[in-house]
């Protein structure tokens, strides 16, 4: 490439700054120049950018969310804007784009490429884990770090209190976080949008734990689901079945923080493949990692498929809380 750009874009995630940090420290090494675009792709239709040397990343691989800013940008959704967005690019001499972010930002990513002359690598940033193409995402690994550290705490109260606590954790569509959180705090039990509620079995199941001289306290892990509100209905109708649940939505705290040390080395590592891919010649990928190398995914297929949560861990974490 003759020079590349970087920008994150969509929700924000721990272990953006690293992956910034990797594509611009591989592509000084190879003598490429590279340059940040503030504030994704709002940034990047404005001309909103400046050359990064080696001094623009350091002392950043620590530090949450993105030195680069982050946002979204609805604009960005017309063919119009987009070709705007290449010939901003194309001015400065820059013919390589390297995105971090979500499911939607790499769309963006991908028609860019498809409608333009400019080439795109995508690099999955998201604390949601539900990118096709990779085992693992940038930000998943310290967000149920984060949320564990939170539930720990809740449980304290919990036990003291012998109350029963429903425990909201992020993840949209997709319920990575929830799982994963959910064997590690220890919950009662997990609650995803992949598997229908039935409040009926939730209720009869803390009803056994008590008889099982469990005590009345304890967790359940509830993901957010698509729809705002889906905790509190829940506990809702727990209380029609004699709960008496409290509610805690963990919220933007899975959003932020020092990034872990599995994070940063996936983005560190995602970050520097990005550059190696692009010397390589490859356009219009999504670099991620499956039981644990670094493999390329067309952008296309990254959009179009899905990821299936691994039912058997789901399944295995419902018989540890049994
Ligand atoms: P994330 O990347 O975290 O999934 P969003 O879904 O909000 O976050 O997407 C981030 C940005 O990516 C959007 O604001 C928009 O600029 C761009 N984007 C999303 N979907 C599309 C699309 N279908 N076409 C073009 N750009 C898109």
């Amino acid at each position: 490439p003759s020079a590349i750009a970087v920008l994150t874009s969509g929700g924000d995630s721990p272990g953006m700054n690293p992956a910034i940090r990797g594509v611009v420290r591989a592509a000084l090494h190879r003598g490429i120049k590279v340059f940040g675009i503030n504030k994704g792709y709002s940034g990047l239709i404005i001309g909103d950018l400046e050359e990064m040397n080696s001094a623009s990343v350091t002392n950043i691989v620590q530090r949450g969310g993105t030195i680069l800013k982050s946002d979204r940008c609805e604009a960005f959704k017309d063919p119009a804007v987009r070709h705007q967005a290449a010939e901003v690019l194309k001015e400065k001499g820059i013919d390589t784009l390297v995105v971090i972010g979500g499911d939607g930002s790499l769309t963006g990513a991908h028609y860019l490429t498809l409608e333009n002359d400019i080439r795109v690598i995508g690099l999955p940033g998201t604390i949601d884990n539900d990118i096709y193409g990779t085992d693992d995402t940038i930000g998943f690994d310290t967000a149920v770090n984060t949320a564990l550290e939170a539930i720990d705490k809740i449980r304290d109260t919990a036990l003291s209190h012998e109350s029963l606590f429903l425990v909201e954790v992020m993840g949209r569509n997709s319920g990575f976080i929830a799982t994963h959180v959910g064997i590690a705090c220890g919950a009662e039990m997990i609650v995803i949008p992949e598997y229908e509620v039935k409040v009926d079995a939730i209720s009869s199941q803390l009803a056994s734990n008590r008889e099982q001289g469990k005590g009345s306290s304890g967790i359940i892990v509830v993901a957010e689901g698509p729809k705002p509100g889906l905790t509190y209905d829940l506990a809702k109708q727990l209380k029609n079945h004699g709960q008496q649940p409290k509610v805690c939505i963990l919220g933007h705290i899975q959003r932020g923080g020092i990034p872990s040390g599995h994070d940063r080395i996936l983005a560190s590592c995602l970050g520097a493949s990005a550059v190696d891919y692009l010397c390589a010649g490859y356009n219009d990928i999504m670099i991620g990692v499956r039981r644990g190398k670094i493999v390329d995914t067309p952008l296309a297929q990254v959009i179009e498929k899905s990821k299936e949560l691994d039912e058997a861990l789901f399944q295995r974490a419902l018989l540890l809380h049994k």
